[in-house]
């Protein structure tokens, strides 16, 4: 159980990200952190599937999983040293630590249940071993957040692909045209065009509807003048894109008319201001008081944005109450939104990469 990961893959970022990771479980003093989030774990590993459970200490690399993931696992994750379980976590662990000779073992807290943590605290104080369970957060989502070249490229092509069917999807609209059909075409072109399956439920939201940033496609018929508004993204290589734009079929009504020029100009606010080690909170003001000024501030009530790669919603968070401060190499959205209950919503969404200081925008569809 020696296996030290890396130095025979060729080309292979793992390594490095396995390196960083090391680094900081070393710095909090850990034997050990057990991953079990999957983007966390395909990021370390390269296992696609969902279900594992990835060891990573000082000098191993271990991937836990069962009968039907083994063979998987082998060909995805050569530089780990694979283990097939049978049962739960805390029937297995107790005795696989042991082995290791690991006293202080970190876990993702917001991956275990209360449940499946309290069987295996019974389970390691009925087997009497010297183990400390350390709960931790955001260890390898840290990482995750700055992307390598590499990332860069997939997600890129991931924008691409989510642009190239929002643009057909826009010569579908018109009046009488239900959202659900809208919503069926973007995701039958974005599957034709190779996205790996569609990151989350695409929005087709019309009229009233659009009020809502997170509604259902409804059978609703879209009606001349009313926003619509979509929002879609693609899966390339594992990576994700995320899209949103708000359309007129005809032309649009004067509230809405006014309502889509604030929220472009509060999104191009944040784009040209933004900048590498900028606080995110901070980030979100730029975009907030360009719609708190013309007194729409309650109606734009979510974050300006979020990091975007493995995972649809990842790190860094852009809000009013985050913590996190943005540095190159970061990839996430930048979305301000207004929305009038019973009425509609505008909400504008392009993707951008933190480079030398400054947003570069990603996203290409038309606005
Ligand atoms: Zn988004």
């Amino acid at each position: 159980m020696t296996n030290r990961i890396g130095e025979d893959e060729k080309g292979n970022s793992k390594p490095k990200r396995l390196q960083k990771l090391r680094a900081s479980i070393a710095e909090k003093e850990l034997d050990a952190l057990l991953i079990s989030q999957p983007e966390n774990l395909r990021y370390l590993s390269g296992f696609t599937d969902s279900t594992g459970w990835l060891f990573i200490s000082g000098r191993n690399a271990i991937l836990a999983t069962d009968f039907i993931r083994l063979e998987q696992a082998k060909v995805e994750s050569p530089g780990c040293e694979i283990i097939k379980i049978r049962q739960e976590l805390h029937d297995w662990l107790p005795g696989l630590v042991y082995d290791l000779g690991w006293h202080k073992l970190a876990f993702e807290a917001n991956l275990i249940s209360y449940d499946g943590y309290h069987k295996l605290s019974e389970a390691i104080k009925t087997k009497q071993i010297n183990l400390e369970l350390v709960p931790t957060t955001g260890m390898v989502e840290r990482l995750r957040s700055i992307k390598e070249p590499e990332e860069l490229r997939f997600i890129t092509k991931a924008v691409e692909l989510a642009d190239a069917v929002f643009e057909q999807a826009k010569a579908m609209i018109r009046p009488g045209i239900t959202e659900k059909e809208i919503a069926w075409e973007i995701e039958k072109n974005l599957r034709q065009k190779g996205s790996e399956g569609i990151p989350f439920d695409i929005i087709v939201a019309s009229g009233p509807n659009a009020a809502l940033p997170h509604a259902r496609p409804a059978e609703k018929t879209i009606r001349s003048g009313e926003p619509v508004l979509i929002d879609m993204g693609a899966r390339i290589g594992g990576y994700c894109s995320d899209l949103s734009r708000t359309l007129f079929s005809g032309r649009a009504n004067k509230t809405f008319q006014e309502i889509y020029n604030i929220v472009l100009k509060a999104q191009t606010a944040a784009i040209e201001r933004i900048e590498s080690g900028m606080d995110a909170s901070q980030a979100d003001k730029l975009s907030r008081s360009v719609i708190e000024q013309v007194g729409y501030g309650d109606a734009f009530g979510h974050g300006l944005g979020h990091g975007v790669g493995l995972a649809v919603h990842e790190f860094p968070r852009l809000g009013l109450n985050s913590s996190d401060s943005l540095s190159d190499g970061m990839v996430f959205t930048i979305e301000p939104g207004i929305y009038l209950a019973g009425q509609g919503g505008v909400r504008i969404e392009d993707m951008v990469t933190l480079e030398n200081g400054k947003a570069r925008v990603l996203t290409r569809a038309s606005k």
